[in-house]
């Protein structure tokens, strides 16, 4: 993937509904009208009551998760919150920025769309779900998209391209490496005490990790067993659910996809 996913949640508890989002219809693609890149929404949302929030930023370098991803945001009206996430992308200032963060919007969206196995209906832009439910009239990201000659069809059409090629979810995206760390010392935490066979199955999970977030793999002790990369499969869904770190649950899905792809196991 061009860009890395990594967490870091909105602190200023005015910007959070600490509320779990029981369903989500539609994935809602916004824009800043800002330069500012992510790190510095983060700030700008730590730092005051916005009476406002959204629960991903991308730029051209991140794609930066700043609520847990079923928290109920405040990104567009009262109504459709509750059934929305949303994704701010920062107003990139040049062509080249654009394309690296086109290409990590349209990963991210892929992988969302798994996750949720939906397709591109699940895509909504902010103008389009203050059409259909009120609450803003906000026509973004239409105006920025056609500053680079997109549209939001445009933005739904690669998505649809991605998913058409119906790879493993999370499989291109990459993993920031310290949600690697994160999620090979919790696996590794619960696995000390496995016998050899299964030993071989963590190791493979964890290098494969490694791989996503690009850090040294280490020795690698083969290719799993197939009821061995099934039990660390199971392991891996508790340790998913046990976190609310998007990024880690990232790695935790990286890891597990690569075991069922070593050993034939269905997705
Ligand atoms: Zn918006």
């Amino acid at each position: 993937m061009s860009l890395p996913v990594n967490t870091a949640y909105i602190t200023h508890p005015a910007n959070r509904s600490n509320r779990k989002r029981t369903e989500t219809r539609y994935l809602v693609l916004h824009e800043t009208v800002s330069n500012a890149d992510a790190r510095r929404q983060l700030n700008y949302f730590n730092t005051g009551d916005r009476g406002a929030n959204c629960h991903v930023f991308i730029d051209w370098k991140e794609v930066l998760v700043t609520l847990p991803l079923d928290e109920v945001g405040w990104h567009v009206g009262p109504k459709a919150n509750a059934f929305t996430e949303g994704v701010e992308l920062c107003r990139a200032a040049n062509a080249a920025d654009f394309k690296k963060q086109w290409d990590g919007a349209v990963e991210w969206f892929t992988y969302r769309c798994q996750v949720y196995g939906r397709g591109t209906d699940m895509i909504l832009s902010h103008h389009e779900v203050g059409k259909k439910f009120g609450g803003t009239d906000h026509t973004d990201p239409d105006e920025y998209f056609a500053m680079f000659g997109k549209t939001v069809n445009d933005f739904r059409n690669a998505v649809a391209a991605e998913l058409a090629k119906n790879t493993a979810p999370a499989a291109s995206l990459k993993i920031a490496p310290d949600a690697a760390r994160e999620a090979i010392l919790q696996m590794q935490s619960l696995t000390r005490t496995a016998d050899k066979d299964a030993r071989i199955a963590y190791n493979y999970a964890a290098n494969a990790a490694r791989k996503g977030a690009q850090i040294t793999v280490e020795q690698v002790l083969g290719v799993p067993q197939r009821e061995d990369a099934e039990r660390v499969c199971d392991i891996l869904g508790d340790l998913w659910h046990l976190t609310d770190r998007a990024d880690v649950r990232v790695a935790y899905s990286v890891m597990a996809d690569a075991l069922r792809d070593a050993t034939g196991l269905p997705h």
